[in-house]
């Protein structure tokens, strides 16, 4: 019997193009690979690299020796013990700081596929099914390497609730484990697990060991701010006199996430300006003026229109020495959209 009659068929047209895309033929897959086929993105579909990637340098350098460099030329790890090759990197941190963008540059900056395994996708009513879904990630990350096998929220697949939840969730668990530990022992397998996870504690020793590198992702501080508004306003039409380091000050308590989204509210800033001028008859052409600081703060402004938001707001604010206006410093309370 096949319970995925309807997921086969999406993943035979996957197979077909991510075969067209490889350039390789994939017709030695079975039906679970194929399943999984349907989960791969292959690098030149990828459109992040390192450079979209604000602050983080340092986890991006260790990364490029870690993993990149493995994936990319063995060569240089096949000699002696010392420098095996990592088999299990683990990113962790609050949501929105990117981690899942991060593992996808690295995944781009390799030049290997990335498989997203997505746990939802794996569960089947059939407890054999469930495995042989979790064989399929490891045969055809082998079959495809350079490979990456991404994990987001690896708490909720590997972690401590995962054991005590599902018995489909432990077969699964001690299939990957079991997996893993193959793909370990062998030396020349160019993959890697990258695992992430907002909830770090949720681990146990277990899956800890398997990952041995680990790199906590935190929330940026103002510098690190500053480069992420730096790469987001990067191909954008700004003002000349558009002040980052300040626009960062301004934004104390936010994530790479939230500082996307007051980018996104900000550039919508001009268009509208353009629309109210053509409705007026008074637009002197069809480009909207460039972004300016005043986009951002109103928006940063409007984002805490609320009473209840500018309640928390008068208890919460505090003025801080460097800015230069005494103008209030906003925190992640002060967006709809911010983390919770
Ligand atoms: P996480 O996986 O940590 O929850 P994501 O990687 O999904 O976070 O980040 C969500 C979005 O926020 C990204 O797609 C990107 O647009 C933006 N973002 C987060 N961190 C950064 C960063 N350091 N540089 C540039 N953009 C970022």
């Amino acid at each position: 019997m096949d319970p995925h009659r309807i997921d086969t068929k999406k993943a035979t047209a996957c197979k077909k193009e991510l075969s067209k895309r490889l350039g390789r033929d994939l017709k030695q897959t079975n039906m679970y690979e194929d399943i999984i086929a349907g989960n791969v993105v292959n690098p030149q579909g990828i459109d992040v690299t390192f450079s979209s990637i604000g602050g983080l340098e340092d986890v991006k350098d260790s990364l490029y020796e870690l993993a990149i460099l493995p994936l990319q030329r063995p060569e240089l790890f096949s000699q002696g013990k010392l420098l095996r090759p990592q088999k299990g990197v683990l990113l962790y941190g609050p949501p929105g700081t990117g981690k899942t963008l991060l593992a996808k540059a690295l995944a781009k900056e390799a030049r290997a596929v990335f498989i997203n395994v997505q746990i939802a996708s794996l569960m089947s009513k059939w407890l054999g099914d469930a495995q042989k879904l979790v064989t399929a990630v490891f045969t055809l990350a082998h079959k495809l390497q350079p490979s990456i096998i991404f994990i987001d929220e690896v708490d909720s697949f590997l972690g401590r609730r995962g054991v005590t939840s599902h018995e489909v969730m432990t077969q699964m668990k001690t299939e990957f484990m079991a997996l893993w530990d193959g793909l370990t022992t062998d030396q020349n397998a160019r993959v890697l697990v990258l695992a992430a996870t907002n909830r770090p504690w949720e681990l146990d020793e277990a899956i800890l060991r398997r990952l041995p590198r680990a790199f906590e992702i935190g929330m940026p501080d103002v510098k690190q701010r500053a480069s992420i508004l730096q790469v987001l306003l990067k191909e954008e039409r700004v003002e000349d006199d558009l002040d980052i380091d300040y626009l960062a000050s301004l934004c104390d308590g936010c994530s790479g996430s939230d500082l996307t989204e007051l980018c996104k509210q900000a550039a919508y800033l001009p268009i509208r300006d353009l629309l109210e001028q053509e409705k007026h008859g008074l637009s002197s052409g069809k480009v909207a003026r460039k972004l300016k600081q005043s986009d951002f703060e109103s928006v940063l402004m409007n984002n805490r229109s609320s009473k209840a938001a500018a309640f928390e707001y008068q208890s919460k604010k505090h003025y801080d020495k460097n800015n230069r206006d005494n103008i209030p410093v906003f925190t992640t309370s002060d967006f709809p959209f911010a983390c919770n």
